[in-house]
């Protein structure tokens, strides 16, 4: 069975931790596991480099990685701490003199097309602009040699897109998963899920909800993301049962698929 190396480029919230002008104990923690960058991971495999999401800090994840080649972006929605990274694939495209696809649903490209006009307007340009393909999402698809699975989860008022490779999926961004999406986690080594915090929130899962949700699917290991600085690193993970831990920006493991 092959497998795939799975990184977390970034483990936070779409403020970030720290958080800008905060002094709380999480933000001002001195441990580098308390620093959590936007939330997006990175998928390697048969020499191919697949990004989920560019962050507003996909820049400093990159180089943080040593990436040294994009081959593909898969979105799972258009909110700013999702695609605002988006201008910076540019050396990539320089470097390997092509465009680099984007796999997104049909929401989210109208999304990425209004903000970011000056990439699909065609208009000749004195300077580099990202060169991208669009390609839609709307069932299984192959990259690269890896099926990639999305599943619908709901964020608040709108429905966004988790994601299944072999026996890992990432759902990042959920209040809620439906029962046709549930389906499809069944029988994973590695769930990776959103768990803003304690304290509940229209748009996300907290971790009580998260940890029922892990309780249901019977993953054998999941991961916290998309974490708010309520959550200290240390802290949280005493608390939680041996097979659920906060995710960290870094963490990596092996994934068969
Ligand atoms: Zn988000
Ligand atoms: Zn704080
Ligand atoms: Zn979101």
């Amino acid at each position: 069975m092959p497998s795939l190396q799975l990184t977390i480029l970034g483990s936070g919230t779409s403020m970030g931790v720290p958080t800008l002008g905060c002094h709380c104990a999480v933000c001002e923690s001195a441990d580098p596991l308390d620093k959590r960058t936007r939330p997006s991971v990175l998928l390697a495999y048969d020499g191919r480099k697949v990004v989920i999401d560019t962050t507003p800090d996909f820049r400093q994840q990159a180089m943080r990685q040593r990436l040294d080649r994009l081959d593909a972006v898969i979105y799972t929605h258009g909110h700013a701490d999702h695609i605002l990274g988006l201008d910076d694939i540019r050396p990539y495209n320089l470097k390997q003199r092509s465009v680099i696809p984007i796999y997104a649903s049909e929401e989210t490209q109208a999304i990425l097309r209004r903000q970011f006009a000056y990439v699909f307007d065609d208009a000749p340009t004195p300077s580099s602009v990202p060169g991208v393909k669009l390609h839609t999402i709307d069932g299984p698809f192959d990259l690269f040699g890896l099926r990639v699975v999305p599943l619908r989860v709901i964020h608040g008022p709108q429905t966004v897109l988790g994601f299944r490779f072999g026996k890992v999926a990432y759902l990042t961004d959920f209040s809620r998963v439906p029962d046709e999406s549930k389906a499809l986690l069944q029988g994973l080594d590695n769930l990776i899920l959103d768990a803003l915090r304690y304290t509940p929130h229209p748009m996300h899962s907290n971790v009580e909800q998260s940890l029922a949700l892990v309780e249901e699917l019977k993953p054998k290991r999941a991961w916290f993301t998309h974490i708010c600085h309520d959550l200290g690193h240390a802290e949280t993970n005493a608390k939680l049962p041996e097979h659920v831990r906060l995710s960290h920006d870094g963490l990596a493991f092996e994934v068969a698929y």
